[in-house]
């Protein structure tokens, strides 16, 4: 198989059926079938690799997986039937009752969740070190330590965390180290290649892209693999043939796709950096965000998320929001379709103005996933909405 990323994404195919099909097929089918009790016994010994049965494994996940094991330059991987399917089962197969996390604060929403409200329940606690402060991070290792988990670039701040230094904290003091891929990914940047064991993506995002299905994967080395996988084919939290078949499908355009994002996403953050109404812009490969060397060290492009601040504070993010015309007011990301939030006023306005900053969530603060529409229209409805008063 070829080495390139494009190739691997379109040829890494399912074998064709007595049909000679040239697109693989959906394999709805919740059971397979075995010739005779010797074939069946020797599937279940795992003596060859069949499918049984499509919570274990099924064509369609298999290709999916298979994708992105490549992709990432990982071993093996298991697909979930979302994001936050993939990170809890992660966490569930690899941790014991009384482990420890260091992760950033900067984590998905549910994430924290996770850590916050259910890990806690099998005494499994979780320090936390702000994107800044990243030589806090052996301070907060304790002899129960187990994974050293974190995004890069975090949402909503669009930060950046030098995946080297992760890589090398995490060797040297024998933990884990699980990165969610998500907004960059696997096209952008590969984790493993910094010493990652565990990557995670909530496929639901860039990898679908079209804000149709959502699904997740974990991949990584084989023995962690085979934890997850044990512990996943007995929780139930597999993807189904039918979104692994769209995903797969989706993965052939991810590289073209994702160049484009980033193309457009550069020139919305060229254009938000000199508005007058705009006060900060991050965008990782702008010259001006604090961590851009690291950025393009370990990223081919910046991605395709923005975040600025307003001048104005809540009431201006409000008023910018209700201005926007063209590009979606939505929850999601990575889509074709541009869309635009407000965190402060929407998805994090549960947490204290402490809580909110904690994790660089500013009263004025916009994020926008630049979407696939000309980058003029894009552009021009970002315009007319901060220029609405
Ligand atoms: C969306 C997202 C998730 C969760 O994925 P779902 O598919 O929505 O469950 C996890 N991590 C990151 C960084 C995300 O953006």
């Amino acid at each position: 198989m070829s080495t390139y990323f494009e190739t691997q994404a379109i040829r890494n195919q399912t074998e064709r059926t007595q049909f000679s099909e040239h697109s693989t097929p959906l394999y709805l089918t919740s059971s397979f079938v075995f010739d005779d009790a010797e074939d069946m016994r020797a599937s279940f010994a795992e003596e060859k690799e069949k499918n049984l049965y499509s919570r274990f494994s099924n064509p369609n996940t298999t290709e999916f997986v298979d994708k992105v094991v490549a992709m990432e330059k990982a071993e093996a991987g298991y697909a979930f039937a979302t994001g936050m399917a993939a990170v809890f089962s992660t966490f569930g197969a690899l941790l014991n009752a009384g482990d420890h996390i260091v992760s950033c604060r900067s984590v998905f929403s549910s994430t924290h969740s996770l850590f916050t409200k259910y890990l806690p329940k099998w005494n499994i606690e979780t320090s936390y070190f702000k994107v800044d402060e990243v030589e806090l991070i052996e301070s907060l290792i304790q002899p129960n330590t187990k994974i050293l988990y974190a995004e890069t670039p975090t949402n909503p701040g669009v930060d950046i965390l030098d995946l080297e230094l992760l890589g090398e904290i995490a060797k040297k003091n024998n933990l884990l180290l699980i990165i969610d891929n998500c907004f960059a990914t696997p096209y952008l940047q590969n984790p493993i290649d910094f010493g990652a064991d565990i990557v995670i993506h909530s496929a639901t995002k860039l990898i679908d892209g079209q804000g149709r299905v959502l699904g997740g994967v974990t991949v990584g080395r084989s023995e962690l693999i085979r934890e997850i996988y044990l512990f996943s084919r007995n929780t139930g939290p597999a993807m189904s043939p039918f979104n692994a078949w769209v995903l797969s499908k989706s993965l052939e355009t991810l590289a073209i796709r994702v160049d484009k994002h980033c193309e457009n996403a550069l020139k919305v953050a060229k254009f938000l950096e000199q508005h007058p109404k705009v006060n900060l812009v991050k965008y990782p490969f702008l010259k001006s965000h604090p961590q851009y060397k690291i950025a393009k060290k370990q990223m081919k492009l910046g991605g395709n998320i923005i975040a600025f601040e307003i001048k104005g504070g809540i009431d201006k993010g409000r008023a910018f929001l209700n201005a926007i015309q063209m590009c979606s007011l939505s929850a999601n990301l990575g889509d074709t379709r541009t869309i635009v939030t407000h965190p402060a006023s929407t998805t994090h306005s549960k947490l204290s103005l402490e809580d909110r900053l904690e994790v660089g969530i500013t009263d004025g603060l916009v994020r926008v996933s630049v979407g696939l529409e000309h980058v003029n229209d894009i552009i021009n409805d970002l315009k007319q909405a901060l220029e609405n008063d």
